[in-house]
């Protein structure tokens, strides 16, 4: 049987390359890392749970993936270009199949993204996995939740909701591992080269892991704002709109499904024109909305005017209703 000194040598030690600034990775007892002069380091950490943040029976080499996906997209908010980070895992048996489909999926998106792994801690216990992520950002460059003000538009990346109805056909038992909306909920797509490239033109950013609504309320609050989103200028992909079959469902996972490691941000009406483009490197993004003085969330419909939205602190049930 593997003793976790094996484990931590066949399949961390040297999962990743270390890349510039790593003076010393796994291996000692600490890790060793240069941050570059004029630089901040944005630090985040993150600990999925079986049953609670990924079903059971999840394909490791998908965990693997999700773990560091979560960080990478706590860093791309930030506008925070990856640059380390450690891995906690808890594992119920030396499963050593399950550890190296785990390091397959965890290696894959790493060297996507070049981060080094540079540390961590293998334990035996109920299944759990903690991934904390470094990231470089220079000195006053970071993207906060605290900066939209009035009159910004309100944007988001990709297509939020499709995790939500990955979800909800792996729930329903009528879904392949290959199906579009599964592999987004499975293998999200953290935004990171967008994250880096709205540095000095985003007012306030945030990823969107609880969904769109609430976490833009994060930024109202933050900021002390309101916001009136367009309904119809929500984004939504041909595969979504046929997993929904109707404009409610639709509506729901888009601004409430979670799981999407999407960006929201805001940015000032003077900074729009300049904003990257190029989908091929940073994805699509769509204006979704403006910031306005008034406090909370609501919604425009074309011929059907304001409909009040819950957005911050979105409850499913509001017991006073
Ligand atoms: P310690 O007893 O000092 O905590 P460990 O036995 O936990 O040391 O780990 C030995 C070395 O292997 C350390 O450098 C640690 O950072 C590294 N390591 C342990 N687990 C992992 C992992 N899952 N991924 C990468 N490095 C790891
Ligand atoms: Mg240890």
């Amino acid at each position: 049987m593997a003793s976790e000194f094996d484990l931590i040598e066949r399949y961390f030690a040297a999962l990743t390359p270390l890349g510039e600034g790593i003076v010393q990775g796994p291996g000692d007892d600490c890790a060793r890392v240069r941050v570059p002069p004029d630089t901040e380091l944005a630090v985040s950490v993150d600990t999925l749970v079986e049953s609670v943040h990924f079903p059971e029976k999840t394909d490791a080499a998908d965990i693997g993936w999700k773990s560091l996906a979560c960080g990478l997209s706590d860093l791309a908010a930030m506008a925070a270009r990856p640059a380390w980070c450690t891995l906690a895992l808890t594992v119920p048996a030396a499963d050593e199949a399950w550890i190296a489909r785990f390091a397959e999926g965890f290696g894959a998106i790493a060297r996507t993204y070049a981060i080094a792994l540079i540390g961590g801690d293998v334990t035996r216990g109920p299944l759990s996995v903690t991934v904390q992520v470094a990231g470089h950002v220079p000195v006053g460059r970071a993207l906060v939740r605290s900066g939209a003000r009035v009159g910004d538009g309100i944007y988001v990346s990709g297509a939020p909701g499709e995790a939500a109805a990955g979800l909800a056909r792996l729930q329903g038992g009528n879904a392949t591992a290959d199906d579009p909306l599964v592999q987004r909920l499975n293998r999200p797509t953290p935004r990171v080269e967008l994250g880096a490239r709205l540095a000095g033109l985003a007012s306030a950013c945030i990823d969107v892991s609880d969904g769109l609504a609430a976490d833009l309320g994060h930024i109202l609050a933050a900021s002390g704002v309101g916001a009136a989103l367009e309904l119809d200028a929500l984004p939504a992909s041909e595969a979504l709109r046929a997993a929904a079959g109707g404009d409610e469902q639709l509506q729901h996972w888009i601004l409430h499904g979670g799981d999407d490691y999407e960006l929201c941000f805001c940015v000032p009406p003077e900074q729009e024109a300049s904003l990257p483009r190029d989908e091929s490197t940073v994805g699509s993004i769509t204006r979704i909305g403006t910031i306005e003085a008034d406090v909370g969330l609501r919604g425009i419909r074309a011929g059907a005017g304001r409909v009040t939205l819950a957005g911050s602190g979105y409850r499913h049930f509001d017991l006073s209703e």
